[in-house]
């Protein structure tokens, strides 16, 4: 089939790992189907970072813009959130905005050069979405992708835009565009919302994100119609914007390497290490521990989850990182963990601690993983239920609160076992939850659940002509349709 070089699709994704992984996979996707250019801009470092996974073609650029973290009080090489403390994370946000200028170049330059595309399309993150008013400006249709769900999504969206803790001393409170009789606490907000008063540097950012987000031409969300049925219906109604369910966009796993690597990070364990020790265990029998690209918990919590893990019995591969109250990014310490703790686990090959970053689809792609303690980051919970496994939430921040709730509540496959960096949590209440997570009744239930998730999961993106094509892959040609074809938008 012909390469169509009149059509071209820019993508912007926010610097974080999990926002450039569903990018890439929509922009593969789109790069798949429509047979078009593509374009996925960034900061240099993260280009330089995908550059050696994904080599370039004359249809598949990665192009970076120019941006130094040091103007924006960041440190040298901080260019997307992994490495990034807590209270740097906001200045990020804030010095996105300063690639504007340069995106608004780059977009003008393919309009005025001689191979000119006759039409043209932004697919924005609505952290990025700025770049939809750089492309109205200019004439050029413009989306917003967003890597969360439809519940998370609706949840994060309302819960910035209107701050309904900020207006009340109770406890529990109300989240406008959801029924009354759904309620939240302060405990399931991450500690920057909860603070935030609309005067916050927080607020500052996502105020008027959130504000352009819903001036867009229509947005694309990387989850299932069928799996988030309440979910796409609140997010439609409270954005009042067409909404295409795209997901799952998934990291693709090769055989022998993880496709997305960070860049210097040479701690994770490789993948032939990760399957040779799951293979030494029995099918579902083995916990798998993360908490995504840029989180972790507190020392104290951390000594808990490790006793709770040892006590339960069960085998573990355990992706860690140095507490919250230290440099997330630096050497991991023993001494943050009960004594003798990593020797035990691996004299018994109980357990593997990973430094920082381990092939996390190739391991729940393994049929020894029984279980995913998991901060509820959205792509986390997708790849674990795209292979069937059942979660333990734990979430942290942003809009894993509202993840966790609906994982549990809606679709019965997770428990949650605490939240956010602060709270207590007993290594007893861990091995209670572990337990019954991967031996008792309610386990094999979630696992029954999770495997039918799977299932639609699978059918959402199954090719086909007309009915007989998966909801997603429906979506993302009507999108494709609209946005480059010209066709107007039906609601
Ligand atoms: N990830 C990984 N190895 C790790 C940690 C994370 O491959 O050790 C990947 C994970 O598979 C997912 C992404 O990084 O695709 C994390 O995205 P998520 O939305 O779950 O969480 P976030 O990092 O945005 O908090």
């Amino acid at each position: 089939q012909q390469r169509n070089h009149k059509e071209h699709v820019l993508l912007f994704p926010y610097m974080a790992q999990g926002h450039i992984i569903p990018f890439m996979e929509l922009a593969k996707l789109i790069h798949h189907r429509r047979r078009c250019t593509i374009t996925v801009v960034s900061t240099p470092s993260n280009i330089r970072a995908l550059t050696s996974s994904f080599p370039l073609t004359p249809t598949f650029r990665l192009v970076p813009l120019p941006f130094d973290p040091t103007h924006h009080s960041l440190p040298s090489s901080s260019e997307s959130t992994d490495t990034l403390p807590l209270h740097h994370l906001v200045n990020l946000f804030h010095a996105s905005r300063s690639l504007r200028p340069a995106f608004s170049a780059l977009l003008s330059d393919i309009l005025s050069s001689p191979s000119a595309p006759s039409r043209l399309c932004v697919i924005a993150d609505v952290f990025t979405s700025w770049a939809c008013e750089v492309a109205d400006s200019l004439g050029v249709y413009h989306a917003v992708f967003t890597t969360g769900g439809g519940y998370g999504t609706t949840a994060y969206f309302s819960l910035w835009k209107h701050l309904p803790h900020a207006h009340t001393d109770a406890d529990e409170f109300a989240v406008p565009g959801f029924p009354d009789s759904f309620r939240l606490r302060r405990s399931q907000l991450s500690s920057y919302m909860r603070a935030a008063d609309g005067a916050d540097r927080w607020s500052a950012f996502f105020q008027p994100a959130i504000a352009t987000s819903l001036k867009s031409k229509s947005m694309l969300c990387n989850s299932v119609e069928e799996v988030e049925t309440t979910g796409f219906r609140l997010l439609r109604d409270y954005t009042g914007l067409r909404v295409y369910d795209v997901g799952p966009l998934l990291p693709f796993p090769d055989d022998k390497k993880s496709s997305y690597k960070r860049a210097g990070k040479a701690h994770g364990l490789s993948v032939d290490a990760c399957v040779e020790w799951l293979d030494a265990h029995p099918p579902n029998s083995v916990l798998y521990v993360s908490f995504g690209s840029q989180n972790s918990i507190s020392a104290r919590q951390m000594m808990e989850l490790a006793k709770g893990i040892e006590a339960s019995g069960k085998a573990f591969i355990w992706v860690i990182r140095p507490p919250v109250e230290f440099d997330i990014g630096g050497e991991f310490k023993n001494e943050w963990l009960p004594e003798g703790f990593e020797e035990r686990a691996r004299e018994r090959a109980r357990g593997v601690l990973v430094r920082d970053w381990a092939p996390q689809l190739e391991i729940l792609s393994h049929a020894s993983t029984g279980a995913f303690l998991s901060h509820c980051g959205w792509n986390s919970a997708l790849e674990s239920l795209s292979r069937g496994v059942p979660m333990i939430g734990w979430p942290m921040a942003a809009e894993q609160f509202y993840n966790s709730v609906m994982l549990e509540g809606e679709l019965g496959v997770c428990v949650e076992v605490a939240r956010g960096k602060e709270v207590v949590v007993s290594g007893e209440e861990v091995e209670r939850v572990v337990r019954e997570v991967m031996g008792g009744e309610r386990g094999v239930e979630m696992r029954r659940r999770a495997v039918e998730v799977r299932g639609l999961f699978e059918e959402a993106m199954r090719e086909g002509d007309g009915e007989t094509k998966g909801s997603s892959l429906r979506a993302i040609d009507e999108f494709l349709e609209v946005a480059l074809s010209g066709k107007s938008e039906m609601n």
